[in-house]
């Protein structure tokens, strides 16, 4: 039997993705372990990320300030947007160097079965970023699963009528899965043989 308080951590572990009841108490015995000063560390971090960090008013990434880094950046070619379905996509792309363009991140992709309809996710903002011109062509590089295949195939045909060139980026990305999962040289590939849709 665990104690109230471990028990406690276990539980709230267990709300993160990913981490069933086994990891949780794996994790919690292992925070018990620790040097105090490094698990106050790791309980400060979360509470400095939501005190401090928010969404981009633009573009939906994690940012400190009203507008990201890759927003306000003078650099970045204005013209091209990459929609992606999470933050954490944006960093693998950069990661690629091989993108110069803006971000739109959805904050999910759609799944009608779980209630994710298009109003519940970033679409109409996307829409109003396009509709106030100057955007040439948009990519989208939601995950080549039925989610981001769905969520692709909603977004072609709402910004079509708009008149921007719009493409899906390419599959040397393994169906089924996870941009987040790919390597750089395969996402880079991926996005070079984007095709129009
Ligand atoms: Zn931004």
């Amino acid at each position: 039997m665990n104690s109230g308080v471990v028990e406690n951590l276990i539980n709230e572990l267990t709300r993160l993705p990913g981490i069933g009841r086994k990891t949780a108490q794996r994790l919690s015995f292992f925070i018990m372990g620790m040097p105090e000063q490094e698990a106050v560390s790791i309980a400060n971090a979360i509470i400095e990320i939501k005190k401090k960090a928010g969404f981009c008013r633009q573009c939906f990434n994690i940012t400190e300030s009203e507008l990201c880094p890759i927003c306000t950046n003078p650099r970045r070619d204005r013209s091209i947007i990459c929609v992606v379905e999470e933050p954490s996509n944006v960093i693998v792309i950069e990661n690629t160097k091989s993108y110069n363009g803006l971000y739109h991140v959805l904050l999910g992709a759609l799944s009608p079965i779980d209630g994710i309809t298009p109003e519940r996710l970033k679409i109409n903002e996307l829409i109003n970023r396009v509709r106030e011109g100057g955007i040439s062509e948009v990519i989208i590089a939601t995950n080549p699963n039925t989610k981001g295949e769905t969520t692709a195939q909603y977004l072609a045909g709402a910004l079509k009528p708009l008149g921007t060139k719009i493409s899906r980026i390419a599959y040397g990305l393994p169906i089924g899965g996870d941009i987040e999962f790919a390597d750089e040289v395969t996402l880079s590939k991926s996005l070079e043989g984007r095709r129009e849709l």
